[in-house]
């Protein structure tokens, strides 16, 4: 089965193009977003925590609900608060999301997607095995989440708001060198149908074209299907090494969030 990591940077059209895999290609999404929102949902233990942590007046709303807004002011502006609530939510998606890919493999899906948002700075980009990256300039980007409809029950994003969460992200332009597949936002949204399907078709000739022989042998030899997922790894490893020397470890050094992340 191939594992599929789908990133980006906010507004660059992930959850588009994670839409159009689903609905024009069948294919099953794993959203960290939503497994996030569910690490902290009401009832949970990841609620209790950050409840605790942040204080009930400044993140609850009148009727007890989580004021997300809020918690994303508070989070974006301090990397200490951000490195706290990465530390409850991060292992809890982690865990979900193995589960997610377990449970796909045992179903007999020729792939899976993962769509999360912090692939390359979480480093999961090395745990699977097609890195998709969509990208768009820093100025589209900005205005792209502007335009973005809120959330119900959120107010719009004010151009400050919206400049630190794209802060408060490694900059997308420096995910290109993570991608195995680029895909151009850009241009309209027929033009981002036209990569995503050209996408989708060399995924399915790496897993053995149209009759999927290929995935099918990994899936019903596991034998084979274990060695093919070594070789992946073997490929990823020497695909870091590249990386490293491309980026000059820019990314190790990156700073105090890049560290908690990886330790989270
Ligand atoms: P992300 O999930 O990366 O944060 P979205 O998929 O929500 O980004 O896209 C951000 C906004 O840009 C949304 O309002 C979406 O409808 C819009 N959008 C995405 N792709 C295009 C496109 N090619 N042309 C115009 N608007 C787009």
């Amino acid at each position: 089965m191939l594992v599929v990591g789908l990133t980006g940077g906010i507004g660059t059209g992930k959850s588009t193009v994670s839409g159009l895999l689903s609905s024009r290609h069948h294919l099953s999404i794993v959203d960290a977003d939503i497994l996030a929102r569910d690490a902290i949902a009401p009832g949970s233990a990841g609620f209790r925590k950050v409840v605790a942590h942040f204080g009930a007046d400044r993140i609850l709303n009148a009727d007890g609900s989580l004021n997300r807004s809020a918690l994303g002011d508070i989070i974006f502006r301090d990397p200490n608060e951000r490195q706290y609530l990465n530390g409850i939510i991060h292992p809890a998606v982690r865990r979900m999301m193995f589960m997610a890919v377990l449970k796909a493999w045992l179903r007999g899906e020729w792939c899976i997607v993962l769509d999360v948002p912090l692939l390359i700075e979480a480093n999961l980009w090395k745990w699977v095995g097609e890195v998709m990256v969509v990208f768009i300039s820093e100025k589209l980007q900005l205005r792209r989440i502007l335009d973005r409809p809120p959330l119900p029950g959120n107010a719009p994003l004010t151009e400050s708001q919206a400049q630190d969460r794209m802060r408060a992200q490694m900059p997308v332009a420096d995910k290109l060198v993570y991608a195995t597949t680029v895909v151009d936002n850009s241009g309209s949204l027929s033009d981002l149908e036209a990569q995503v399907d050209r996408a989708v078709a060399k995924w399915r000739a790496q897993q053995g074209g149209s009759s999927g022989w290929w995935w099918k042998l990994c899936w019903l030899v596991p034998p084979v299907g274990i060695m093919a997922g070594w070789i992946c790894l073997l490929r990823t490893y020497f695909r870091a090494k590249t990386v490293r020397k491309r980026t000059r470890g820019e990314v190790e050094r990156r700073g105090v969030e890049m560290q908690d992340l990886k330790r989270a």
